[in-house]
């Protein structure tokens, strides 16, 4: 069998559960075999060795069966570097650039920063910011000791030093205090039933749902931040298309200022922050 045909079958076979069944394909099959998409290209009218075919058709079978393409590559792409992500993991989204983007553009004049990356799974905020801004001092919480693996792990191949610390959000942190406290925290609503479908399905259910509304860890951090961030501190959270309305009105109720909401590239609300002043008599 030629591998083109052998592409087209499995795209074929995938259209049933990925949305991207010809992307997932190719990166399967670059996978199985250890090769670029130059080489697939180049090759496409080659015939395949049955054992080739064999060991693309296993990792098709685990996509067919609805695993995500990130978990059986284990890994992903944020912000232009490779994350490793685990079954522990949150798989890292292009809507999370955002938050990135925000967190730079808020503290784009001011130099040696403390920041603080809450429920940071692969770690790829954390340890993309500390890439960007290098004189920043960046810590990072995850209430899973697995997922803190995985992101340690990421810190040390990509050259970022982030001081990791196993945490309920802020419950580790002592009298710490930030510039910035960033999170992409769980926020879908537990009866949400997305939480059923694709990817989400197999990733960990405490890096999604969060009660009834989603907002129940959203409204925990909005309300301990105040005490974990130094005038003017900025808060920076990633939430749910639907909670814009909900997430501004937490900022505001804690004493946050200049609030922002953020669209990604969908239109979809997806970012919000606020600024916290310094107290008159401070
Ligand atoms: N953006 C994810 C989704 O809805 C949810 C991630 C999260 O809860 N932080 O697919």
């Amino acid at each position: 069998m030629r591998l083109d045909a052998l592409l087209a079958d499995a795209a074929r076979r995938l259209a049933e559960t990925s949305p991207t069944p010809r992307l997932d394909a190719r990166l399967l099959a670059r996978h199985a075999l250890g090769v670029s998409e130059t080489w697939l290209i180049a090759h496409g009218r080659d015939a395949i060795e049955a054992e080739q075919a064999t060991r693309i058709e296993a990792l098709i079978d685990r996509r067919a069966a609805g695993e995500p393409v990130a978990y059986i590559l284990g890994a992903r792409e944020f912000y232009a570097r490779v994350f490793k992500v685990t079954p522990d993991t949150l798989i890292p989204r292009p809507e999370t650039e955002h938050l990135i983007e925000a967190a730079l553009e808020c503290l784009a004049n001011r130099p040696a920063l403390c920041v603080l990356d809450i429920g940071t799974g692969t770690g790829c905020i954390a340890i993309t910011l500390k890439l960007v801004r290098p004189e920043w001092t960046v810590t990072a919480v995850d209430l899973s000791p697995a997922t803190l693996a995985v992101a340690r792990e990421n810190g040390a191949a990509l050259g970022a030093e982030v001081a990791w610390l196993e945490s309920d959000l802020f419950a580790a942190l002592g009298g710490q205090r930030f510039d910035l406290i960033v999170s992409n925290p769980p926020y879908v609503a537990s009866a949400d039933p997305h939480l059923t479908q694709g990817d989400l399905r197999f990733e960990p259910a405490t890096a999604l749902a969060s009660g009834p509304d989603g907002l129940d860890t959203l409204r925990a951090i909005v309300k301990s931040a105040p005490t974990y961030l130094e005038p003017p501190g900025w808060l920076i959270l990633e939430h749910g298309y639907d909670q814009a309305d909900a997430v501004g009105s937490l900022l505001r109720d804690a004493g946050f200022k200049d609030s922002f909401l953020i669209r990604d590239l969908a239109g979809q609300a997806r970012v919000s922050g606020g600024r916290l002043d310094a107290c008159p008599e401070a």
